[in-house]
């Protein structure tokens, strides 16, 4: 259904298995280097561990360092008061460490901007305020009328509703960078660590700022799996009203020369360590209680949405929420596989049932359609019925 591989299989270093839409585990048996002679033979292993293995024995974090130090000289607008950088973000742990060591470490002055999160939670609220104690920020809140109706769109249609609001959070920021004529764009970790084919790719050190262009005839653009135009006529938008989620017209970026770094290639980006840098120096606070499908309080914690990204990804991928935070916390070095596997048996896939109605209510949809939708994109080499129960046919504990 999504072009998965028809046979399951985990990595022998974390809990990870090949059932990604983008290639995130690549399951190879090839050496990383011949240097150090690290052999990883005969063992799948995904490519996001040996990324990390790479990472552990062959960047130089100090030359590193030096590079962003200069990237900031280039940048820097001395005291005269104008923002010399963006970093797009929620007020989590990693926009707030971002931000705060730009600022306060490396002498920048950024601007953060936010994408609104659909429904905002109490401690999303709260962590929003606490990091604007620190640093200047631009909130972009969509019409929630027409957000919430893109996302009932691709949630029925793809099962992802949190396709729109992805497609505004990723544009958001190096929209605000042109407006307002900024160059310089962070980010925190790099997104292509956990989603590429080669190494080569996860060591870049930013985005290519045509990443984020596209048409911009509405004939191209499809939004919540549907054609833009179809939208307008369905739900009597205007094309005003969609534009924040449109890409960027290439003709137009050229003109700007946006300079879009990830700061984890500069850093060494340990997200525990963040977690507790950002706790004691600019007040994060995490979760008062295990978040639902995972057994961890300082991850995406500020939508009331967010349980259903990770359940739905759990429906179309058999991988959850317990097996993204296990996979990266073993790759860390804070857990061991088989933690990580009685981890994920324990909370993968568990129902976020703590916003449910209000989530139903949020994009319209009675309980029977919502299971009814969840139900058709099961896809069938990972899902079988039995006694009337759906589970898994493959699972990394079945394995242990
Ligand atoms: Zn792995």
């Amino acid at each position: 259904m999504f072009g998965l591989p028809k046979k399951v299989e985990f990595c022998s270093r974390c809990t990870l298995s090949n059932q990604r839409p983008v290639p995130v585990a690549e399951f190879k048996t090839k050496k990383i280097s011949k240097k150090k002679g690290n052999v990883i033979n005969k063992d799948l292993v995904c490519n996001a561990c040996k990324f990390a293995d790479f990472k552990a024995n062959y960047i130089n974090w100090d030359k590193r360092e030096t590079e962003l130090i200069k990237l900031c000289d280039k940048y820097r607008s001395k005291g005269n008061n104008e923002y010399d950088c963006i970093v797009p973000g929620s007020g989590g742990k990693d926009s707030r460490y971002a931000s705060y060591i730009l600022k306060y470490k490396y002498g920048m002055n950024p601007l953060t901007v936010t994408w609104a999160p659909h429904i905002y939670t109490d401690i999303g609220k709260k962590n929003m305020d606490s990091w604007t104690e620190h640093v200047d920020n631009y909130l972009v809140t969509p019409n929630k009328n027409v957000q919430r109706k893109l996302s009932k769109e691709a949630f029925l249609n793809l099962l992802h509703p949190f396709q729109p609001f992805v497609f505004g959070q990723r544009f958001a920021a190096i929209k605000v960078a042109m407006k307002m004529k900024i160059k310089l764009i962070f980010h925190g970790e790099s997104p292509f660590e956990y989603g590429v084919s080669n190494l080569k790719e996860a060591n870049s050190n930013g985005f290519n700022q045509y990443y984020f262009c596209g048409s911009q005839k509405l004939n191209d653009i499809y939004l919540g799996g549907k054609n833009v135009n179809s939208l307008i006529l369905k739900y009597n938008f205007r094309k005003s009203d969609l534009l924040h989620y449109f890409p960027i017209d290439k003709k137009e970026l050229k003109k700007f020369k946006i300079n879009y770094k990830f700061l984890g290639y500069y850093l060494n980006w340990n997200p525990q360590e963040i977690f507790y840098y950002v706790s004691k120096k600019t007040g994060f606070l995490p979760n008062p209680e295990r978040t639902e499908g995972t057994y961890s309080k300082y991850a995406s914690l500020d939508d009331k949405m967010d349980g259903f990204h990770y359940y739905t990804s759990f429906i179309k991928f058999g991988l959850g929420r317990a097996t993204m935070d296990t996979s990266q916390e073993i790759r860390n070095g804070l857990l061991d596989r088989n933690e990580g596997i009685d981890l994920v048996k324990k909370y993968d896939g568990e129902f976020p049932e703590k916003y449910f109605e209000e989530v139903l209510n949020y994009m319209d949809i009675k309980k029977d359609l919502f299971w009814k939708t969840i139900n058709k994109f099961r896809p069938k080499h990972l899902w079988v019925k039995r006694k009337s129960k759906w589970q898994l046919k493959h699972t990394i504990y079945e394995k242990k």
